[in-house]
């Protein structure tokens, strides 16, 4: 592969996050979540706890991983910036209330910490940890060029398998194929081009499976006049996808189906068009909510219009009504609005978009054309 993608800026997260801790009201903290242990170090292992003071960054995982932890960290350019300490749960626990020996009032990432760890953790340190919440989160919610890359390329990858993989929808009136048997070509699809995984489990609903928003993949046989959701993504270099298209089989859709299909894409196409920095997440949800409340099937659109996406495929902002996040040059969200009718069908439609400092670019680019 000779694409080149910008470098990572790992360096900036740990200082824009140490600029973090005085107003959360902690002068050290805990990163027990191994996305954010990524995130600020380079380290994707199973295992490991980042412990951050302003006076130092201490990476601490076991023997599995002494020689991966050291490259990774290496190879994000942190090699002078991080301590790596190697051993066993005591060990590691040692060197990290050493790294917080300076630091009164210690952060816990409050949505990830069990009490039973929470109530540990204050054992060992002999003081009361402060509950924090989202504060890696927040800075993930704006990616760097690096970021930008090879999210872009994730969805590149995406879009081509599922180009390569369509004419099997196409042929289903005449050569049946089931959900999952699709599913697991559009998954080896993506694979064979690159993706380290699939971004989730791939969501293929047919006829009226497509009215469950996320229904698993069954050995339905796909047929003639369905409609057919595919939700799907690929993961590059722990960048995710995600996009939705809803296909008819054989044709266009007629009548009721045919409504909800032409809904649909007016309401994505406006969200869409309303994806710029400057705007609250929860507006875009009210333009897209909006035109279907219009048309009548506000009742049908039960789910909250989009998520960002990043290394987790939930993760700030959350597209929904009284979001109150800013969209910014780097934020990146997905819109995907949808109409569910039980007996009639289902229909959503899904883009990720990458706010710029003008508008917004979409990383998903497959074709919206309905006819399959
Ligand atoms: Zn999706
Ligand atoms: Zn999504």
């Amino acid at each position: 592969m000779s694409e080149t993608f910008a470098a990572l800026d790992v360096a900036s997260r740990q200082y824009r996050l140490l600029d973090a801790l005085d107003p959360a009201g902690v002068d050290g903290l805990l990163v027990t979540t191994l996305t954010n242990v990524r995130y600020l170090t380079g380290f994707t292992g199973s295992a490991g706890i980042v412990a951050l003071t302003s006076t130092g960054t201490t990476l601490v995982t076991d023997g599995r991983y002494r020689t991966q932890a050291a490259e990774q960290v290496a190879a994000v350019g942190l090699a002078d910036h991080v301590t790596i300490v190697i051993g066993g749960a005591e060990a590691q626990r040692e060197a990290l209330q050493a790294a917080l020996d300076g630091a009164d009032r210690v952060g816990l990432e409050a949505d990830h910490v069990t009490w039973a760890q929470a109530t540990a953790w204050e054992e060992r340190l002999g003081r009361p940890p402060v509950a924090t919440s989202g504060l890696v989160e927040e800075l993930r919610a704006i990616k760097d060029a690096g970021e930008i890359d090879r999210m872009r390329h994730a969805a590149q990858i995406a879009d081509a398998a599922l180009g390569e993989v369509l004419p099997l929808l196409s042929r289903a009136g005449i050569d049946p194929i089931s959900e999952s048997t699709f599913a697991l070509a559009l998954d080896s699809a993506m694979r064979r081009r690159g993706a380290e995984s699939v971004a989730f489990e791939t969501i293929v609903a047919a006829g009226e499976n497509s009215a469950k928003p996320h229904h698993h993949p069954s050995d339905r046989l796909i047929a003639m006049g369905d409609p057919v959701v595919v939700d799907f993504g690929a993961t590059f270099e722990g960048y995710r996808s995600d996009m939705t298209r809803t296909f008819c089989v054989g044709g266009q859709p007629t009548g009721a189906l045919k409504e909800i299909f032409d809904l649909v894409a007016t309401s994505q196409a406006a969200g869409v068009a309303a994806v710029q920095p400057g705007v609250s997440a929860g507006s875009i949800d009210d333009v897209c909510r909006g035109v279907i409340v219009e048309g009548g099937m506000g009742e049908r659109f039960e789910h909250s219009t989009g998520h960002g996406v990043g290394l987790d495929i939930h993760e700030l902002p959350w597209v929904a009504s009284q979001g109150t996040a800013i969209l910014e040059a780097g934020t990146v969200v997905t819109v995907e609005p949808g109409v569910y009718v039980a007996g009639v069908g289902g229909v959503r439609i899904e883009d990720t978009l990458v706010v710029t400092s003008s508008g917004a670019e979409p990383l998903t680019r497959f074709t919206k054309e309905v006819a399959a």
